[in-house]
């Protein structure tokens, strides 16, 4: 699964004391990243906008964020986030189903359910709760979830939780769907079918229309989480189940806001009636606090403004164009094609980890991903663009990757 970078003790560790094993992790964390910066470990000194910071006590360029839209810094959003912080206090203190349903929480749901055109929406406090709500409240023992196999690592954490079948099928590969499929003895009603619209560690898109298809002749649900889809892909920013004109064949989205909208949360939608039962089943919106208002307030206009200022999105797909562009043109390895976020394979952890430090020294930040968070035991950083960034900002980026791998090469 992805993730962050994490990693798996020897089988042999797994047999040994529960606090041996937690200091194996920490050692191998520690030994592993040598002497210097840790990808692991990097401290924000200070935010200076939304693609920019202080690392180390140096003014960064930012190319390892999720803000999409530049929107945890849009006044708009934050005159929302401040006059619901002075109206209604710090935090909720309370889930949705005691004392913490506010007003707020349900205009947020509006918004959303009216982006989508749907009947209804949830929201959770994180995306990774609104997976393990949806997925562990819909599936029980007895029944099979078949999910791509990168998947986020809050998928397969949620698969555990439901208790029911689980096997993975070869990432975006409908044939392979479909011989699962017909393999199963679970009847198709009891199979969840669990994809992503963008895949967050290589950044390339779900190939969404033939695994539906192969799903809804199984009689199959259909399952898609447009973390990071959401507000970049579709007409209407909806993502890329939107883009690809499956929303007819898709049973209920996830999304988050902790990526295009600025904050943190999620949220799932649907149109089958039957989901409303989710508000009573699963358990991470029942027995966790719902989002403070300042992260809710700000949510619901992020949102809005996703749905009515499609520029945003423009700007912010002719930046991953250029980016994109100018990382080919350097000879690197790209994973994907143009988008939001997208990852770069390099030959090692050492020229990864040199490569990494060097940009950072240089004033720019991305992030590094190893195995096992990684297909493939692959070594890839992982970059990512946002409309807040200028044309300067990406020829900038450019320029100091080209600096900084030749002179990886020549150390
Ligand atoms: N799903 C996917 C595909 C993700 O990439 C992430 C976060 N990286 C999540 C869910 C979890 O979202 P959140 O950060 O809101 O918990």
């Amino acid at each position: 699964p992805s993730g962050l970078i994490s990693p798996a003790p020897p089988e042999r560790v797994t047999m040994v004391g529960i606090l041996q094993r937690s200091r194996f992790f920490a050692d191998t964390l520690e030994r592993g990243a040598g002497v210097g910066l840790n990808p692991l470990n990097i401290v924000i000194d200070d935010v200076t906008g939304p693609v920019t910071a202080i690392i180390a006590g140096k003014p960064t360029l930012m190319f390892g964020t999720n803000s999409y839209l530049g929107l945890n810094f849009d006044a708009r959003c934050i005159a929302a986030a401040q006059s619901a912080l002075a109206r209604y206090g710090t935090g909720s203190t309370a889930s949705r189903v005691a004392s913490g349903n506010q007003g707020l929480h349900l205009a947020l749901e509006r918004e959303i359910a009216a982006l989508y055109g749907a009947r209804d929406a949830i929201v959770f406090s994180t995306g990774f709760m609104a997976n393990l709500g949806v997925i562990g409240g819909l599936t029980k023992e007895g029944d099979l979830i078949l999910l791509d196999a990168h998947c986020h690592a809050s998928i397969f954490d949620a698969c555990k939780l439901a208790g029911a079948t689980v096997k993975t099928f070869r990432h975006n590969d409908a044939a392979d769907l479909e011989r699962l499929l017909k393999e199963q003895t679970i009847p198709g009603d009891r199979t969840l079918v669990v994809v992503e619209g963008l895949y967050s560690v290589w950044g390339d898109v779900g190939v969404l229309e033939p695994i539906m298809r192969v799903t809804k002749a199984h009689n199959a649900v259909t399952f898609v989480d447009e973390a990071h889809s959401l507000g970049v892909f579709g007409a209407t920013g909806r993502g890329v189940c939107e883009a690809q004109g499956v929303e007819a064949l898709v049973d209920v989205i996830v999304g988050t806001f902790s990526k295009s909208v600025g904050v943190i949360g999620g949220y799932c939608v649907s149109n089958a009636p039957e989901l409303r039962s989710l508000r009573f089943q699963a358990r991470p919106y029942l027995y966790t606090a719902s989002p403070p208002p300042a992260v809710v307030a700000s949510a619901t206009e992020a949102i809005r403004l996703i749905r009515t200022e499609p520029a945003l999105r423009d700007t912010l797909w002719r930046n991953a164009k250029a980016l994109h562009e100018g990382l080919s043109g350097l000879g690197l390895k790209l994973t994907a094609a143009p988008g939001p976020v997208g990852a770069i394979a390099m030959p090692g952890i050492r020229a990864g980890l040199e490569t990494w430090r060097g940009l950072i020294a240089r004033g720019l930040y991305v992030n590094m991903l190893i195995p096992p968070s990684t297909p493939a035991g692959e070594v890839l950083l992982r970059y990512s663009v946002s409309a807040a960034h200028t044309l300067d900002d990406i020829r900038t980026a450019v320029a100091l990757f080209g600096e900084t791998i030749e002179a990886v090469k020549a150390a």
